[in-house]
């Protein structure tokens, strides 16, 4: 397994599981699964409404021998309806009771959007707040004191484009180690990562695959990532499938990855995917593949019912 390393010697896995839309009655198995096949990186949220399962997965991990918690890196994020300095540390710590663990070893602000408290996802302009109300270096400060009670052994951001990280910069103190947003060859964020790889924020790439569970009917036109031909091309060369060369391409970038799978097979080829060395040639191909599509566009967050703009999570 190849890591990254974080600024203190820490590592986290490059592959790890994501979570999203695995459904509570599922996820326990695939988190196992996933164990099982070599997995020490689960990416959780609140949001997801699945921690618990998930941290059912974990536990039986551990007691069963499989790996110890020392050697699991999980991540969970702040939901947005908990952005005020005193909703951070019982965010946490549902998140933590939920998946059983002491820690977590990284904590993200999963957007930079403040929803008021009973609102899970907004419906009208009251369900927000402003940034007057609740400023992200509130919450930036919040965030740093779960690291200072060594409840997350990192804290980062998800969804923060190059102001957003640089109002946190602004803050002082712990400055974000990692920056989770969506990446895949329709979207390859260069100077986002290079922004990122100047101030030493780790990364991860979420909807590696373009996120196809996700897409909803309004969607039905969106080009199709794993039956792009290009990728396609590049997976028959390798004789792996698609979805591997996708994830071969966030590693071959220095970036974790974190795809989703519910199904034994899948998540053990995902992680195989580590095996796959992209020449410069297939870089050069992906680099050059001529689409620029956004999957996880934000939407739910911006528009005419929200104070917030597109300009705020995105360059
Ligand atoms: P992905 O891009 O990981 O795609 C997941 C979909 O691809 C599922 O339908 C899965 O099906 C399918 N799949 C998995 N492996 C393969 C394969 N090898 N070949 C073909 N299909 C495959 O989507 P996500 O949007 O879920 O992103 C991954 C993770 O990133 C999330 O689960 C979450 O943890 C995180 N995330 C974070 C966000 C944030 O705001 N911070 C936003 C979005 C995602 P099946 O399960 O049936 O196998």
């Amino acid at each position: 397994m190849n890591y990254l390393s974080f600024k203190n010697g820490d590592q986290i896995p490059i592959i790890g599981l994501g979570t999203w839309k695995s459904k509570p009655g599922e996820v326990s198995q695939a988190v196992y699964w996933a164990i099982q096949a070599g997995y020490r990186h689960i990416d959780c949220a609140a949001v997801y409404q699945n921690e618990t399962e998930v941290g059912e997965g974990i536990f039986k991990a551990i007691s069963e021998g499989l790996v110890t918690r020392e050697e699991l890196f999980v991540t969970s994020k702040l939901w947005n309806n908990s952005h005020k300095k005193d909703q951070v540390l019982p965010a946490l710590q549902k998140s933590l009771a939920d998946l059983q663990l002491d820690y977590v070893d990284l904590y993200l602000i999963h957007w930079p959007i403040a929803l008021k408290a009973e609102v899970g996802f907004p419906k009208s302009r009251e369900d927000f707040y402003t940034y007057d109300e609740v400023s992200i270096g509130e919450t930036w400060k919040a965030m740093q004191e779960l690291k200072e009670k060594g409840l997350a052994k990192h804290i980062g951001v998800s969804n923060f484009n190059q102001n957003k990280l640089n109002e946190l910069f602004e803050v002082g103190g712990q400055k974000p180690e990692m920056n989770q947003v969506e990446m895949q060859p329709y979207l390859p964020q260069e100077s986002l990562v290079q922004f990122c790889l100047e101030h030493g924020i780790l990364m991860t790439a979420y909807s590696p695959l373009g996120s196809p569970d996700s897409r909803a009917e309004k969607h039905a036109n969106d080009p199709k990532l794993l039956v792009d031909p290009v990728v396609k091309e590049i997976a028959d060369k390798h004789k792996v499938g698609p979805g591997q060369i996708l994830i071969a391409w966030s590693i071959a970038r220095d970036i974790a990855v974190i795809p989703k799978s519910v199904h034994q097979e899948r998540i053990i080829r995902n992680l195989a995917s580590a095996n796959i060395l992209l020449d410069d040639h297939d870089m050069m191909e992906l680099r050059d593949i001529g689409i620029s599509h956004r999957f996880i566009d934000g939407s739910f967050f911006t528009g005419d019912n929200s104070p917030y703009e597109s300009s705020d999570l995105f360059d």
